[in-house]
């Protein structure tokens, strides 16, 4: 039965380059990169390679990128690394669970916490920012693209915004990198966070910026790894992979690879919507990552939908990955003010770079059809209704 596979926000499949790259330090390259020997100074080449691939991808130098395990704690690193009692921290209703229960947590310790809303687009009004800082606001925590919609936030305004406010500013781009070029000086932020698994490097690894000068307090205590900030013996292979991808993601943008992915990604929706009626983009007026789609259709559920295409051997997502199965409609629709019924309605599509114009071809004969056969199958469904 063929497959294709079109939930790469959820993760992307490891590229045969950042494989082949990684497969020496599972092997006779096994050194810790903290010996002083020949196996251990092997490997701490690699990851200070890694280090200056993963710095080139991010525009920053290699002495401020922390090797984490993943986006997860990157996002941890930076929120607990800031807070602390007595300070305000400003984040917004559309933020990945990693940022959004770390200030759950925060708030429930007794650090005052403001979610900012976003509009119908998705987007979060830089005024919004400029009302909500106090005296003691410490760190704004905004992401950089949503890992459903893939909604681009106004980064560069709200980083411009905490630097004249001299506010520490994180934002989460790891649903961002290797889809939009990232320059951390533009974007005046003193943190940011990206995760090896969502730009085709293994799972388990990721990375935080850390501007020079700022002072996070680590998670982890341990050994002196990572200048202090991350003790715990680096992964050599995932940060060797996450160096490759970096480099691949580097290549993207220059060789046309972005601009391809871009183009399948659009006749995708386009396509799609052309042929189902009642089906809208969701976030559709606001700049996009080139590779996310997510598309209400009327009168379905969304998780039967998926269903019914990954019997037929396509596989996409409600969304966030850990939230299919729950029955709780998206927090980032209904924070956009889509109608729950919609916000349960709606699927992502999200293309990496393994997919070709076959696998879209693949989606655009599937896809109408299957909502098709649903729509037969609710009560609800009334093809006046739609087309009035
Ligand atoms: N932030 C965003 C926007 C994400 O999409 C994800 C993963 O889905 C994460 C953080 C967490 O990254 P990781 O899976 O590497 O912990």
């Amino acid at each position: 039965m063929r497959r294709v596979y079109l939930d790469n926000n959820a993760t992307t499949p490891v590229l045969p380059e950042v494989l082949e790259a990684m497969r020496p330090y599972f092997g006779e390259r096994f050194g810790n990169a903290s010996s002083i020997h020949h196996h251990g100074q092997e490997t701490r080449a690699a990851v200070e390679r890694a280090r200056e691939s993963v710095a080139d991808l991010l525009g920053c130098r290699p002495a401020e990128v922390v090797f984490t395990s993943g986006g997860t704690e990157a996002d941890n690193l930076a929120t607990f690394g800031l807070a602390k009692s007595g300070d305000h921290i400003i984040t917004s209703t559309i933020e990945h669970h990693a940022v959004l229960n770390s200030c759950k947590h925060l708030a429930e310790k007794g650090i005052e916490v403001t979610s900012l809303p976003v509009d119908g687009r998705g987007l979060v009004d830089p005024d919004d920012l400029r009302r909500a800082l106090r005296p003691n606001t410490k760190l704004v925590t905004i992401m950089f693209a949503n890992n459903e919609t893939g909604v681009i936030q106004p980064v560069e305004e709200l980083g411009k915004i905490c630097a004249v406010a001299e506010v520490y500013f994180h934002t989460d781009a790891v649903q961002a990198a290797a889809k939009v070029p990232i320059r951390v000086k533009e974007i005046g932020c003193d943190l940011l966070s990206i995760s090896g698994h969502k730009i085709h490097a293994p799972q388990g690894v990721g990375a935080l910026y850390v501007r020079k000068g700022t002072t996070v307090e680590p998670m982890l205590y341990g050994g002196s790894h990572e200048r202090s900030r991350r003790a715990g013996t680096e992964n050599v292979p995932g940060i060797v992979g996450l160096g490759k991808a970096a480099e691949l993601a580097v290549q993207g943008f220059k060789n046309g690879e972005i601009a391809r992915m871009a183009a399948l990604r659009d006749s995708l929706e386009r396509a799609i919507l052309k042929n189902v009626e009642g089906a809208e983009v969701n976030g559709e007026g606001a700049p996009r990552v080139p590779n996310t789609s997510n598309l209400y259709f009327d009168y379905i559920e969304g998780e039967a939908l998926i269903i019914s295409l990954d019997l037929k051997g396509l596989a996409v997502s409600t969304g966030a990955a850990c939230s299919s199965g729950a029955i709780e409609p998206s927090h980032v629709l209904t924070a956009m003010g889509l109608r729950p019924d919609r916000a349960r309605a709606s699927i992502r599509f999200s293309l990496g770079k393994q997919n070709t114009a076959e696998d879209v071809e693949f989606a655009i004969e599937l896809v109408p059809a299957s909502v098709a056969r649903l729509r037969e199958l609710s009560p609800l469904y009334n093809k006046e209704a739609i087309s009035s």
